[in-house]
Protein backbone atom coordinates (compact mmCIF):
# COMPACT_ATOMS: atom_id res chain seq x y z
CA UNK A 1 0.00 0.00 0.00
CA UNK A 2 1.43 3.40 -0.81
CA UNK A 3 0.11 6.43 0.75
CA UNK A 4 -0.04 9.65 -0.86
CA UNK A 5 2.87 11.21 1.20
CA UNK A 6 5.41 8.27 -0.90
CA UNK A 7 2.88 8.62 -3.80
CA UNK A 8 4.96 7.54 -7.19
CA UNK A 9 5.81 11.09 -8.84
CA UNK A 10 6.84 10.43 -12.61
CA UNK A 11 10.56 11.15 -12.15
CA UNK A 12 12.46 12.35 -15.45
CA UNK A 13 15.96 11.12 -15.72
CA UNK A 14 17.92 14.66 -14.95
CA UNK A 15 16.38 14.18 -12.05
CA UNK A 16 16.98 10.49 -10.82
CA UNK A 17 20.52 11.17 -12.03
CA UNK A 18 21.29 14.80 -10.64
CA UNK A 19 24.31 16.49 -11.49
CA UNK A 20 25.52 17.79 -8.45
CA UNK A 21 24.73 17.51 -4.30
CA UNK A 22 22.19 20.54 -4.40
CA UNK A 23 20.08 18.87 -7.17
CA UNK A 24 20.30 16.01 -5.23
CA UNK A 25 18.52 17.34 -2.36
CA UNK A 26 16.54 19.13 -4.73
CA UNK A 27 15.01 15.79 -6.06
CA UNK A 28 14.89 14.37 -2.73
CA UNK A 29 13.18 17.15 -0.80
CA UNK A 30 10.54 17.72 -4.02
CA UNK A 31 9.91 13.95 -3.82
CA UNK A 32 9.43 12.59 0.09
CA UNK A 33 9.82 15.81 2.56
CA UNK A 34 7.60 18.13 0.86
CA UNK A 35 4.53 15.99 0.15
CA UNK A 36 5.49 14.41 3.88
CA UNK A 37 5.26 18.19 5.40
CA UNK A 38 1.74 18.88 3.44
CA UNK A 39 0.55 15.51 4.76
CA UNK A 40 1.77 15.69 8.40
CA UNK A 41 0.11 19.52 9.02
CA UNK A 42 -3.14 17.99 7.34
CA UNK A 43 -3.15 14.61 10.06
CA UNK A 44 -1.94 16.61 12.54
CA UNK A 45 -4.56 19.02 12.23
CA UNK A 46 -7.53 16.83 11.71
CA UNK A 47 -6.64 14.13 14.45
CA UNK A 48 -6.62 17.37 17.15
CA UNK A 49 -10.19 18.45 15.10
CA UNK A 50 -11.63 14.92 15.57
CA UNK A 51 -10.91 14.84 19.25
CA UNK A 52 -12.60 17.90 20.10
CA UNK A 53 -15.59 16.75 17.36
CA UNK A 54 -15.65 13.13 19.59
CA UNK A 55 -15.90 14.68 22.90
CA UNK A 56 -18.73 17.30 21.77
CA UNK A 57 -20.63 14.54 20.57
CA UNK A 58 -20.40 12.41 23.33
CA UNK A 59 -20.90 15.10 25.37
CA UNK A 60 -24.10 16.50 23.72
CA UNK A 61 -25.32 12.31 23.91
CA UNK A 62 -24.26 12.43 27.84
CA UNK A 63 -24.98 15.48 29.09
CA UNK A 64 -27.95 16.90 26.86
CA UNK A 65 -29.71 13.49 26.28
CA UNK A 66 -28.78 12.46 29.91
CA UNK A 67 -29.61 9.02 28.33
CA UNK A 68 -26.46 7.08 29.12
CA UNK A 69 -27.69 4.23 31.03
CA UNK A 70 -26.25 1.19 30.21
CA UNK A 71 -24.33 2.35 27.54
CA UNK A 72 -22.54 3.74 29.79
CA UNK A 73 -19.37 1.34 29.26
CA UNK A 74 -19.69 1.78 25.53
CA UNK A 75 -19.07 5.24 25.57
CA UNK A 76 -16.12 4.84 28.17
CA UNK A 77 -14.68 2.33 25.82
CA UNK A 78 -15.68 4.72 22.79
CA UNK A 79 -13.82 7.57 24.65
CA UNK A 80 -11.28 5.23 25.36
CA UNK A 81 -10.63 4.05 21.71
CA UNK A 82 -10.46 7.77 20.33
CA UNK A 83 -7.83 8.37 23.42
CA UNK A 84 -5.81 5.74 22.42
CA UNK A 85 -5.78 6.71 18.28
CA UNK A 86 -5.40 10.10 18.87
CA UNK A 87 -2.24 9.33 21.18
CA UNK A 88 -0.94 6.46 18.47
CA UNK A 89 -1.23 8.94 15.93
CA UNK A 90 0.29 11.97 17.70
CA UNK A 91 3.25 9.52 18.36
CA UNK A 92 3.71 8.17 14.69
CA UNK A 93 3.83 11.61 13.54
CA UNK A 94 6.56 12.58 15.72
CA UNK A 95 8.60 9.77 14.52
CA UNK A 96 7.87 10.60 11.02
CA UNK A 97 5.73 7.16 10.29
CA UNK A 98 3.35 8.43 8.06
CA UNK A 99 1.79 5.52 7.17
CA UNK A 100 1.32 4.32 10.52
CA UNK A 101 0.19 7.60 11.74
CA UNK A 102 -2.47 7.50 8.66
CA UNK A 103 -3.86 3.68 9.74
CA UNK A 104 -4.28 4.61 13.67
CA UNK A 105 -6.08 7.90 13.35
CA UNK A 106 -8.61 6.19 10.31
CA UNK A 107 -8.68 2.62 12.80
CA UNK A 108 -9.51 4.45 15.58
CA UNK A 109 -12.20 6.66 14.14
CA UNK A 110 -13.95 3.07 12.75
CA UNK A 111 -13.90 1.83 15.83
CA UNK A 112 -15.33 4.30 17.86
CA UNK A 113 -18.05 4.61 15.45
CA UNK A 114 -18.95 0.99 16.07
CA UNK A 115 -18.38 1.02 19.41
CA UNK A 116 -20.99 3.50 19.50
CA UNK A 117 -23.44 1.65 17.89
CA UNK A 118 -23.63 -0.97 21.10
CA UNK A 119 -25.13 2.76 23.04
CA UNK A 120 -28.72 1.66 23.55
CA UNK A 121 -30.60 3.41 21.87
CA UNK A 122 -32.65 3.57 18.59
CA UNK A 123 -31.85 6.78 17.12
CA UNK A 124 -28.27 6.35 18.24
CA UNK A 125 -28.32 3.07 16.22
CA UNK A 126 -29.47 4.52 13.31
CA UNK A 127 -27.80 7.84 13.06
CA UNK A 128 -24.14 6.84 14.51
CA UNK A 129 -23.75 4.75 11.54
CA UNK A 130 -23.79 7.77 9.65
CA UNK A 131 -20.66 9.04 10.89
CA UNK A 132 -19.50 5.95 8.89
CA UNK A 133 -19.46 8.24 6.03
CA UNK A 134 -17.46 11.33 6.85
CA UNK A 135 -14.85 8.39 8.31
CA UNK A 136 -14.69 7.54 4.54
CA UNK A 137 -14.43 10.18 3.08
CA UNK A 138 -11.46 11.32 6.02
CA UNK A 139 -9.70 8.20 4.86
CA UNK A 140 -10.25 9.00 1.14
CA UNK A 141 -8.32 11.96 1.86
CA UNK A 142 -5.27 10.66 3.25
CA UNK A 143 -5.07 7.37 1.55
CA UNK A 144 -4.61 5.52 -1.79
CA UNK A 145 -7.78 3.97 -3.38
CA UNK A 146 -6.73 0.39 -2.59
CA UNK A 147 -6.10 0.99 1.39
CA UNK A 148 -9.19 3.04 1.76
CA UNK A 149 -11.59 0.29 0.09
CA UNK A 150 -9.38 -2.09 2.97
CA UNK A 151 -10.92 0.95 5.52
CA UNK A 152 -14.55 0.42 3.96
CA UNK A 153 -14.33 -3.60 4.71
CA UNK A 154 -13.21 -2.76 8.03
CA UNK A 155 -15.96 -0.68 8.32
CA UNK A 156 -18.60 -3.22 7.09
CA UNK A 157 -16.66 -5.59 9.77
CA UNK A 158 -16.78 -2.96 12.37
CA UNK A 159 -20.35 -1.48 12.48
CA UNK A 160 -22.13 -4.83 11.97
CA UNK A 161 -19.56 -6.93 14.24
CA UNK A 162 -18.77 -4.96 17.28
CA UNK A 163 -22.55 -3.94 18.39
CA UNK A 164 -23.41 -8.04 17.99
CA UNK A 165 -20.61 -8.40 20.19
CA UNK A 166 -21.87 -5.73 22.50
CA UNK A 167 -25.64 -6.46 22.81
CA UNK A 168 -25.58 -10.58 21.12
CA UNK A 169 -27.82 -9.03 18.39
CA UNK A 170 -27.07 -7.35 14.99
CA UNK A 171 -28.58 -3.96 14.83
CA UNK A 172 -29.31 -4.06 10.66
CA UNK A 173 -32.47 -1.38 10.78
CA UNK A 174 -32.73 0.46 7.28
CA UNK A 175 -31.07 3.38 8.66
CA UNK A 176 -27.47 1.49 8.93
CA UNK A 177 -28.08 -0.05 5.76
CA UNK A 178 -28.74 2.89 4.28
CA UNK A 179 -25.53 4.32 5.82
CA UNK A 180 -23.18 1.05 4.43
CA UNK A 181 -24.20 2.21 1.35
CA UNK A 182 -23.68 5.43 1.21
CA UNK A 183 -20.18 5.21 2.62
CA UNK A 184 -19.20 2.89 -0.22
CA UNK A 185 -20.70 5.46 -2.66
CA UNK A 186 -18.29 7.74 -0.82
CA UNK A 187 -15.28 5.70 -1.04
CA UNK A 188 -16.22 4.99 -4.69
CA UNK A 189 -16.27 9.20 -5.49
CA UNK A 190 -12.88 9.91 -2.96
CA UNK A 191 -10.83 7.19 -4.50
CA UNK A 192 -11.72 8.40 -7.91
CA UNK A 193 -11.14 12.11 -6.76
CA UNK A 194 -7.89 11.35 -4.77
CA UNK A 195 -6.97 9.86 -8.67
CA UNK A 196 -7.03 13.05 -10.10
CA UNK A 197 -5.94 14.89 -6.71
CA UNK A 198 -3.03 12.65 -7.17
CA UNK A 199 -2.19 13.75 -10.88
CA UNK A 200 -2.42 17.31 -9.88
CA UNK A 201 -0.22 16.90 -6.77
CA UNK A 202 2.13 15.31 -9.11
CA UNK A 203 1.93 17.83 -11.60
CA UNK A 204 2.80 20.63 -9.10
CA UNK A 205 5.47 18.64 -7.72
CA UNK A 206 6.73 18.39 -11.37
CA UNK A 207 6.79 22.06 -11.81
CA UNK A 208 7.60 23.05 -8.18
CA UNK A 209 10.64 20.86 -8.67
CA UNK A 210 11.55 22.03 -12.23
CA UNK A 211 11.59 25.58 -10.61
CA UNK A 212 13.88 24.63 -8.18
CA UNK A 213 16.41 22.97 -10.58
CA UNK A 214 16.32 26.58 -12.43
CA UNK A 215 16.73 28.21 -8.95
CA UNK A 216 19.57 26.02 -8.60
CA UNK A 217 21.30 25.97 -12.34
CA UNK A 218 20.97 30.12 -11.94
CA UNK A 219 22.59 30.09 -8.58
CA UNK A 220 25.16 27.99 -10.35
CA UNK A 221 25.35 30.04 -13.42
CA UNK A 222 25.75 33.59 -11.35
CA UNK A 223 29.01 31.64 -9.38
CA UNK A 224 30.20 30.74 -12.48
CA UNK A 225 29.93 34.26 -14.14
CA UNK A 226 31.45 36.00 -10.50
CA UNK A 227 33.97 33.45 -10.92
CA UNK A 228 35.18 34.38 -14.62
CA UNK A 229 33.96 37.88 -13.44
CA UNK A 230 36.73 37.54 -11.18
CA UNK A 231 39.14 36.02 -13.41
CA UNK A 232 39.15 38.75 -15.82
CA UNK A 233 39.84 40.85 -13.54
CA UNK A 234 42.75 39.07 -12.23
CA UNK A 235 43.84 38.38 -16.47
CA UNK A 236 42.70 42.25 -17.00
CA UNK A 237 45.84 43.01 -14.14
CA UNK A 238 48.28 40.04 -15.91
CA UNK A 239 47.64 42.02 -19.41
CA UNK A 240 48.07 45.62 -17.63
CA UNK A 241 51.70 44.54 -16.26
CA UNK A 242 52.40 42.81 -19.91
CA UNK A 243 51.55 45.97 -21.40
CA UNK A 244 53.91 48.48 -18.85
CA UNK A 245 56.66 45.93 -19.45
CA UNK A 246 56.03 45.54 -22.96
CA UNK A 247 56.27 49.64 -22.99
CA UNK A 248 59.67 49.03 -21.14
CA UNK A 249 61.14 46.99 -23.45
CA UNK A 250 59.79 48.91 -26.45
CA UNK A 251 61.47 52.11 -24.56
CA UNK A 252 64.39 50.06 -23.95
CA UNK A 253 64.63 49.01 -27.73
CA UNK A 254 63.62 52.28 -29.16
CA UNK A 255 66.73 53.53 -27.43
CA UNK A 256 68.90 50.62 -28.18
CA UNK A 257 67.99 51.42 -31.89
CA UNK A 258 68.88 54.87 -31.94
CA UNK A 259 72.68 54.09 -30.38
CA UNK A 260 72.96 51.45 -32.86
CA UNK A 261 71.95 53.88 -35.66
CA UNK A 262 74.29 56.60 -34.06
CA UNK A 263 76.95 54.31 -33.46
CA UNK A 264 76.88 52.81 -36.98
CA UNK A 265 76.49 56.22 -38.40
CA UNK A 266 79.77 57.39 -36.33
CA UNK A 267 81.60 54.02 -37.73
CA UNK A 268 80.36 54.84 -41.25
CA UNK A 269 82.28 57.95 -40.87
CA UNK A 270 85.03 57.08 -39.29
CA UNK A 271 85.83 54.65 -41.72
CA UNK A 272 84.80 56.44 -44.92
CA UNK A 273 87.83 59.18 -43.99
CA UNK A 274 90.52 56.52 -44.50
CA UNK A 275 88.89 54.48 -46.91
CA UNK A 276 88.30 57.68 -49.67
CA UNK A 277 91.91 58.00 -48.86
CA UNK A 278 92.61 54.82 -50.10
CA UNK A 279 90.43 54.45 -52.61
CA UNK A 280 91.82 57.81 -54.20
CA UNK A 281 95.44 57.14 -53.62
CA UNK A 282 95.03 53.69 -55.48
CA UNK A 283 93.56 55.32 -58.34
CA UNK A 284 96.07 58.01 -58.58
CA UNK A 285 98.90 55.70 -58.37
CA UNK A 286 97.65 53.37 -61.35
CA UNK A 287 95.96 55.92 -63.52
CA UNK A 288 98.05 58.97 -62.87
CA UNK A 289 101.59 58.89 -63.30
CA UNK A 290 101.87 62.89 -63.80
CA UNK A 291 100.91 62.80 -60.23
CA UNK A 292 104.64 61.37 -59.36
CA UNK A 293 106.82 62.79 -62.56
CA UNK A 294 105.58 60.69 -64.80
CA UNK A 295 106.55 57.35 -63.32
CA UNK A 296 104.51 54.83 -64.05
CA UNK A 297 103.92 51.33 -61.79
CA UNK A 298 106.23 48.87 -62.38
CA UNK A 299 104.01 46.02 -63.96
CA UNK A 300 104.40 44.02 -61.01
CA UNK A 301 102.94 45.90 -58.36
CA UNK A 302 99.47 46.98 -61.21
CA UNK A 303 98.06 43.80 -59.92
CA UNK A 304 98.15 43.95 -55.95
CA UNK A 305 97.24 48.24 -56.34
CA UNK A 306 94.17 47.39 -58.86
CA UNK A 307 93.25 44.96 -56.24
CA UNK A 308 93.68 47.57 -53.15
CA UNK A 309 91.45 49.96 -55.33
CA UNK A 310 88.62 47.76 -56.28
CA UNK A 311 88.29 45.86 -52.32
CA UNK A 312 88.40 49.71 -51.29
CA UNK A 313 85.29 50.47 -53.63
CA UNK A 314 83.52 47.33 -52.32
CA UNK A 315 84.12 48.31 -49.06
CA UNK A 316 83.01 51.91 -49.69
CA UNK A 317 79.83 49.98 -51.02
CA UNK A 318 79.32 47.90 -47.89
CA UNK A 319 79.51 50.92 -45.64
CA UNK A 320 77.32 53.38 -47.58
CA UNK A 321 74.77 50.33 -47.79
CA UNK A 322 75.13 50.29 -43.62
CA UNK A 323 74.59 54.30 -43.50
CA UNK A 324 71.45 53.78 -45.25
CA UNK A 325 70.53 51.19 -42.93
CA UNK A 326 71.21 53.09 -40.20
CA UNK A 327 69.80 56.17 -41.34
CA UNK A 328 66.28 54.51 -42.33
CA UNK A 329 66.07 52.55 -38.72
CA UNK A 330 66.58 56.22 -37.21
CA UNK A 331 63.61 57.31 -39.53
CA UNK A 332 66.06 59.79 -41.22
CA UNK A 333 65.93 58.84 -44.27
CA UNK A 334 64.75 61.08 -46.83
CA UNK A 335 63.39 60.52 -50.19
CA UNK A 336 62.95 63.24 -53.11
CA UNK A 337 59.74 62.08 -54.86
CA UNK A 338 59.09 63.92 -58.09
CA UNK A 339 58.01 62.69 -61.41
CA UNK A 340 61.01 60.27 -62.72
CA UNK A 341 62.08 59.90 -66.77
CA UNK A 342 62.93 56.33 -67.03
CA UNK A 343 65.11 56.52 -69.79
CA UNK A 344 67.89 58.28 -68.48
CA UNK A 345 68.26 56.11 -65.87
CA UNK A 346 67.89 52.73 -67.82
CA UNK A 347 70.51 54.39 -69.89
CA UNK A 348 73.12 54.87 -66.66
CA UNK A 349 71.93 51.43 -64.92
CA UNK A 350 73.07 49.39 -68.14
CA UNK A 351 76.45 51.41 -68.91
CA UNK A 352 77.41 50.57 -65.71
CA UNK A 353 76.05 46.92 -66.08
CA UNK A 354 78.42 46.57 -68.66
CA UNK A 355 81.32 46.60 -66.17
CA UNK A 356 79.72 44.76 -63.77
CA UNK A 357 79.38 41.91 -65.99
CA UNK A 358 82.96 41.99 -66.98
CA UNK A 359 84.45 39.67 -69.26
CA UNK A 360 81.56 36.81 -68.09
CA UNK A 361 79.33 35.67 -71.52
CA UNK A 362 76.48 37.19 -70.48
CA UNK A 363 74.57 39.41 -72.89
CA UNK A 364 72.69 42.54 -71.54
CA UNK A 365 69.20 42.57 -72.92
CA UNK A 366 66.37 45.31 -73.33
CA UNK A 367 62.98 44.75 -73.82
CA UNK A 368 60.97 47.91 -73.14
CA UNK A 369 58.21 49.94 -74.59
CA UNK A 370 58.59 53.02 -76.32
CA UNK A 371 58.06 55.61 -75.37
CA UNK A 372 58.61 54.44 -71.74
CA UNK A 373 55.77 55.74 -69.12
CA UNK A 374 56.72 58.38 -66.33
CA UNK A 375 56.65 57.14 -62.40
CA UNK A 376 57.07 58.83 -59.62
CA UNK A 377 60.01 58.05 -57.54
CA UNK A 378 63.07 59.38 -56.06
CA UNK A 379 65.92 59.24 -58.78
CA UNK A 380 68.70 58.60 -57.09
CA UNK A 381 67.19 56.09 -55.29
CA UNK A 382 65.54 54.20 -57.87
CA UNK A 383 68.87 54.17 -59.48
CA UNK A 384 70.33 52.84 -56.62
CA UNK A 385 67.60 49.64 -56.90
CA UNK A 386 68.40 49.29 -60.12
CA UNK A 387 71.94 49.12 -59.91
CA UNK A 388 71.73 46.75 -56.61
CA UNK A 389 69.81 44.49 -58.88
CA UNK A 390 71.96 44.32 -61.73
CA UNK A 391 75.02 44.01 -59.78
CA UNK A 392 73.25 40.85 -58.04
CA UNK A 393 72.23 39.61 -61.15
CA UNK A 394 75.77 39.79 -62.64
CA UNK A 395 76.87 37.99 -59.39
CA UNK A 396 75.14 34.91 -60.13
CA UNK A 397 74.69 34.89 -63.51
CA UNK A 398 77.95 32.79 -65.17
CA UNK A 399 76.28 32.70 -68.59
CA UNK A 400 73.50 33.90 -70.37
CA UNK A 401 71.49 36.89 -70.69
CA UNK A 402 70.37 39.87 -67.96
CA UNK A 403 67.42 41.11 -69.33
CA UNK A 404 65.73 44.70 -68.33
CA UNK A 405 61.83 44.95 -69.02
CA UNK A 406 58.78 46.68 -68.47
CA UNK A 407 54.97 46.43 -67.89
CA UNK A 408 52.98 49.40 -67.20
CA UNK A 409 49.76 49.10 -65.46
CA UNK A 410 46.98 51.52 -64.70
CA UNK A 411 48.37 52.89 -61.89
CA UNK A 412 51.62 51.59 -61.69
CA UNK A 413 54.50 50.77 -63.50
CA UNK A 414 56.74 47.70 -63.17
CA UNK A 415 60.21 46.95 -64.08
CA UNK A 416 61.51 43.88 -64.61
CA UNK A 417 65.22 42.64 -63.98
CA UNK A 418 65.59 38.76 -65.02
CA UNK A 419 68.78 36.60 -65.05
CA UNK A 420 69.45 33.10 -66.13
CA UNK A 421 72.12 32.46 -63.24
CA UNK A 422 71.93 30.37 -60.13
CA UNK A 423 68.51 31.20 -58.79
CA UNK A 424 67.15 31.33 -54.98
CA UNK A 425 65.74 28.37 -53.11
CA UNK A 426 61.89 28.95 -52.78
CA UNK A 427 62.33 29.13 -48.76
CA UNK A 428 65.14 31.85 -48.99
CA UNK A 429 62.80 34.40 -51.43
CA UNK A 430 61.45 36.32 -48.54
CA UNK A 431 64.17 35.71 -46.39
CA UNK A 432 66.35 37.48 -48.65
CA UNK A 433 64.87 40.66 -48.05
CA UNK A 434 66.18 41.15 -44.68
CA UNK A 435 68.76 42.97 -43.58
CA UNK A 436 72.32 40.97 -43.18
CA UNK A 437 70.56 37.70 -44.92
CA UNK A 438 72.38 36.16 -47.81
CA UNK A 439 71.01 32.82 -50.17
CA UNK A 440 72.63 29.58 -50.12
CA UNK A 441 74.32 30.07 -53.95
CA UNK A 442 76.97 27.58 -52.60
CA UNK A 443 79.83 29.36 -54.46
CA UNK A 444 81.70 31.32 -51.97
CA UNK A 445 83.41 33.70 -54.20
CA UNK A 446 79.81 34.88 -54.99
CA UNK A 447 79.24 35.88 -51.64
CA UNK A 448 80.87 38.95 -50.94
CA UNK A 449 78.65 41.76 -50.06
CA UNK A 450 77.11 41.58 -46.74
CA UNK A 451 73.03 41.01 -47.22
CA UNK A 452 71.88 44.63 -47.21
CA UNK A 453 71.58 45.57 -50.63
CA UNK A 454 67.70 44.13 -51.30
CA UNK A 455 66.70 45.19 -47.70
CA UNK A 456 67.81 48.43 -48.06
CA UNK A 457 65.74 48.39 -51.61
CA UNK A 458 62.73 47.34 -50.13
CA UNK A 459 62.76 49.92 -47.75
CA UNK A 460 63.79 52.76 -50.07
CA UNK A 461 60.54 51.46 -52.48
CA UNK A 462 58.35 51.58 -49.10
CA UNK A 463 59.33 54.90 -48.58
CA UNK A 464 58.59 55.75 -52.43
CA UNK A 465 55.38 54.09 -52.23
CA UNK A 466 56.39 50.95 -54.40
CA UNK A 467 57.12 47.37 -53.92
CA UNK A 468 59.63 44.83 -54.86
CA UNK A 469 59.41 40.81 -55.02
CA UNK A 470 60.90 38.14 -56.56
CA UNK A 471 60.49 34.88 -58.65
CA UNK A 472 62.96 32.43 -58.98
CA UNK A 473 63.86 28.77 -59.57
CA UNK A 474 66.86 27.57 -58.64
CA UNK A 475 69.65 26.62 -61.18
CA UNK A 476 67.53 28.39 -63.92
CA UNK A 477 67.59 32.15 -63.24
CA UNK A 478 65.84 35.00 -61.15
CA UNK A 479 63.12 37.57 -62.35
CA UNK A 480 63.05 40.55 -59.64
CA UNK A 481 60.55 43.01 -59.86
CA UNK A 482 59.71 46.73 -59.17
CA UNK A 483 56.92 48.68 -58.90
CA UNK A 484 56.42 52.45 -58.30
CA UNK A 485 53.85 54.35 -58.38
CA UNK A 486 52.81 55.93 -61.85
CA UNK A 487 53.12 59.36 -62.81
CA UNK A 488 50.40 61.18 -65.42
CA UNK A 489 51.49 64.50 -66.71
CA UNK A 490 49.03 67.13 -66.54
CA UNK A 491 46.44 67.47 -69.36
CA UNK A 492 47.53 63.94 -70.76
CA UNK A 493 45.37 61.26 -70.90
CA UNK A 494 44.98 59.40 -67.99
CA UNK A 495 44.63 56.40 -69.57
CA UNK A 496 47.78 53.87 -70.24
CA UNK A 497 47.74 53.80 -74.36
CA UNK A 498 49.38 50.06 -75.00
CA UNK A 499 52.77 50.81 -77.14
CA UNK A 500 53.89 48.04 -78.51
CA UNK A 501 56.85 46.16 -76.52
CA UNK A 502 60.16 46.52 -78.64
CA UNK A 503 61.80 43.11 -79.95
CA UNK A 504 64.52 42.16 -77.19
CA UNK A 505 67.80 43.84 -78.09
CA UNK A 506 71.07 43.52 -76.94
CA UNK A 507 72.15 46.84 -74.87
CA UNK A 508 75.90 45.87 -75.14
P1 LIG B 1 74.36 40.85 -51.06
O1 LIG B 1 75.16 42.04 -50.70
O2 LIG B 1 74.72 39.62 -50.32
O3 LIG B 1 74.19 40.69 -52.52
P2 LIG B 1 71.58 41.40 -51.21
O4 LIG B 1 70.61 41.86 -50.17
O5 LIG B 1 71.68 42.24 -52.42
O6 LIG B 1 72.94 41.20 -50.46
O7 LIG B 1 71.17 39.95 -51.61
C1 LIG B 1 70.89 39.03 -50.62
C2 LIG B 1 71.05 37.62 -51.14
O8 LIG B 1 70.05 37.33 -52.12
C3 LIG B 1 72.32 37.36 -51.88
O9 LIG B 1 73.37 37.06 -50.97
C4 LIG B 1 71.98 36.17 -52.75
O10 LIG B 1 72.07 34.98 -52.01
C5 LIG B 1 70.53 36.42 -53.07
N1 LIG B 1 70.36 37.02 -54.41
C6 LIG B 1 70.09 38.30 -54.69
N2 LIG B 1 69.97 38.49 -56.00
C7 LIG B 1 70.20 37.29 -56.60
C8 LIG B 1 70.20 36.82 -57.96
N3 LIG B 1 69.97 37.65 -58.99
N4 LIG B 1 70.46 35.52 -58.18
C9 LIG B 1 70.71 34.69 -57.16
N5 LIG B 1 70.68 35.06 -55.84
C10 LIG B 1 70.45 36.35 -55.58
Amino acid sequence: MTELAVAPVPTSPEITAPETTEQAAVAEYSQSQFVEEVRTERLSLLWKATLAFAFAVIWIVVVITQEVGESATSIFVAIATILVSSGLTSQFLKKGRYEWATYSYVIGLIFTVAVLMVFDNEDTQTLVPFLGILVIFIAGTLMSAQALFAMLALSFAAIIGIPYLGTGEFVMNNGVIFALILMTLTAAISAQTSGELYGIAEWALGSYRKERETAVKLHESRLAVEKSLLKQQSLTMQLRHLNADLDRAREAAEIAKQFRGQFLANMSHELRTPLNAIIGFSDTMLNFPLMYEGVELPPEYRKDMNQIYTSGKHLLSIINDILDLSKIDAGRLEVEIQPVELEPIFKGVLSTAVGLVGGKPVKLLRSTPDPLPMVVADPIRFRQVLLNLYSNAAKFTDEGSITLSLETEPNRVIVAVTDTGAGIAKHQQDLIFEAFQQGESGRKQQRQGAGLGLAISRQLLNLMDGAIWVESELGKGSTFYVALPRYFAPGSDSEWVEVETAPAQAAQ
